[in-house]
């Protein structure tokens, strides 16, 4: 495991020499420490990112020739998932068929962007029909520069590939910031960059906490793009900090996403459906389907099925057999959680769930949560709890379904479940919200765009979205010089 940043091609110490505490959250002990990286870090990296786009050769070279290098970047990941997928469940404390499950969807973050990149090649300049002779236009895309990327601690490799790859991808320099909480696995991506051919300077990594390091970053005035993940108050500040050098910006952020059940839908799915939804990753996925609605006259059946497998979920240690929810990232995530359950306990009706399970009191483990009757004014119901917490509410019709789920500031994702799928496209028409599910809730893809309406973000990454963020738009107009103009020098 690294113990230091990456700058300009080489692993150095931090400028302070301090470092700080990687804690492992299935026992609260440390098992690492990293630098504490700060303002005169990432003006280092900034700098060395900044040569590497203004004087060096990867803005310049053709997507081919990029491609090759991100093609490696991921063979290399894709080589090593076992070893990387074991640090993730350590730092995060996910269960390592998810951390295998995230490494495997790195790779293939890399692999994606290379194709892209081989293709902008022929893409990357469209003739624009002009209605005026003599002129002939076209926009070119262009890398948009030196881009700062801060990321959150949920998928720590995965969430760095989302924005690395793009960017590189698109002809860009990046330093990347990742989560205080999980600083361990993007600190491999310098090493991997750089035996994939990939120049100095074009990826810098600086671990640190979000005030010395990540603030810095985002007011850096020699950083042209942010691109951040992470809380919706701090994706605020960020936007706040970025007007200031007017930078351009996307932010993808918090949710409180519904998850609309039909009576029609067979309940076996919709168990399924649900349990997913908001356990996988420990509930801490910022899509995570949080707000059920279920049908009222399939509300009693659904629930005893629902609360019986919700039991029977098996909760331990990432690398023990057959875990399916590990412990939450770290204490504080732990202590927030479980006083959200008590605030629920309080706003709502606890149906399972709702404590520490007995006999894993040493890390920072919560039981599958399952609230029902909850208030539509509960704030438990409104805001983003982000851990194994689901709270539950019945409707009766479809328009009733459609304005609970739509009453919500956030706007990420949303899912309906019916066998009916005309009336399933009709509810995800209305639904306002970026990503939207039918018959399933989280299923995530490279190739599909992701991002949030409303108070969850601004612009979409993955996809060829994804590739937009880190380019500008150049307009190139020729104009005949054979013929006149004749506005001021008559003939
Ligand atoms: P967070 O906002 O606390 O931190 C995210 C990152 O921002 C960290 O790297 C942190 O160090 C940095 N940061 C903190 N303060 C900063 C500042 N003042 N200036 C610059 N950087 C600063 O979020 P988190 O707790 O790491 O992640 C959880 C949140 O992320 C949840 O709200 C979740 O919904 C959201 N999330 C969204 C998506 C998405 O795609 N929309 C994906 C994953 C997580």
């Amino acid at each position: 495991m690294r113990d230091q940043i990456y700058i300009d091609g080489r692993y150095v110490a931090s400028a302070s020499g301090e470092m700080f505490d990687v804690i492992d959250p299935s026992n609260r002990e440390v098992f690492h420490r990293v630098p504490a990286g700060n303002a005169e870090d990432i003006d280092r990296a900034v700098r060395a990112a900044r040569r590497a786009f203004d004087a060096g050769p990867w803005p310049r070279m053709s997507g081919v020739e990029r491609a090759a290098v991100l093609r490696k970047m991921g063979d290399e990941i894709a080589a090593r998932i076992s070893e990387i997928a074991r640090i993730e469940v350590q730092d995060n404390g996910k269960p390592l068929p998810e951390a295998v499950w995230d490494i495997e969807d790195t790779a293939g973050v890399f692999h994606y962007y290379a194709d892209l990149a081989e293709r902008f090649d022929q893409e990357a300049e469209q003739k624009v029909e002009l209605g005026m002779e003599g002129f002939s236009s076209k926009a070119v895309k262009e890398p948009v520069g030196v881009a700062g990327a801060i990321i959150p601690w949920n998928f720590p490799l995965l969430m760095a590939a989302w924005k690395v790859a793009p960017a590189l991808a698109a002809g860009c320099t990046v330093v990347l910031k990742p989560s205080e909480l999980t600083p361990v696995s993007a600190l491999e991506l310098g090493g991997i960059a750089e035996r994939a051919g990939l120049p100095a300077g074009c990826l810098n990594i600086i671990t640190g906490f979000g005030s010395d390091a990540g603030a810095p970053l985002t007011e850096h005035p020699l950083v042209d793009k942010l691109a951040f993940t992470g809380s919706v108050p701090t994706g605020s500040r960020i936007m706040a900090m970025a007007a200031k050098d007017i930078k351009t910006l996307s932010l993808e952020l918090g949710g409180k996403s519904p998850l609309v059940i039909f009576a029609d839908t067979p309940i076996e799915d919709a168990v399924e459906w649900i349990l997913f939804g908001i356990f996988w990753n420990q509930g801490e996925v910022c899509s995570a389907t949080s707000r059920v609605l279920i049908e009222e006259r399939a509300f009693e059946a659904l629930m005893e099925r629902l609360v019986a497998e919700a039991q029977k979920i098996r909760i331990g240690h990432g690398l023990e057999d057959g875990v399916l929810l590990g412990p939450l990232v770290s204490p504080v995530q732990h202590e927030k959680v479980l006083n959200w359950i008590e605030t629920g306990k309080k706003e709502a009706r606890l149906v399972t769930g709702g404590g520490v399970p007995p006999g894993l009191e040493g890390g920072c483990y919560v039981e599958p949560t399952i609230f029902a009757d909850v208030p539509e004014e509960a704030t438990i119901w409104t805001e983003e709890i982000f851990g194994p917490v689901v709270c539950v509410k019945t409707f009766r019709t479809e328009e009733e379904a459609i304005r609970l789920a739509n009453n919500t500031r956030f706007g990420l994702a949303a899912a309906v479940m019916s066998d009916d799928l005309d009336r399933a496209n009709r509810v995800a028409r209305a639904f306002r919200a970026g990503i939207v599910w039918i018959n399933c809730s989280q299923p995530t893809f490279t190739e599909a765009p992701w991002g949030g309406y409303k108070q969850s973000g601004l612009g979409r990454e993955l996809g060829e979205w994804g590739l937009n963020n880190y380019l500008e738009v150049k307009q190139v107009t020729t104009w005949d010089r054979h013929r006149p103009w004749g506005w001021y020098l008559k003939e």
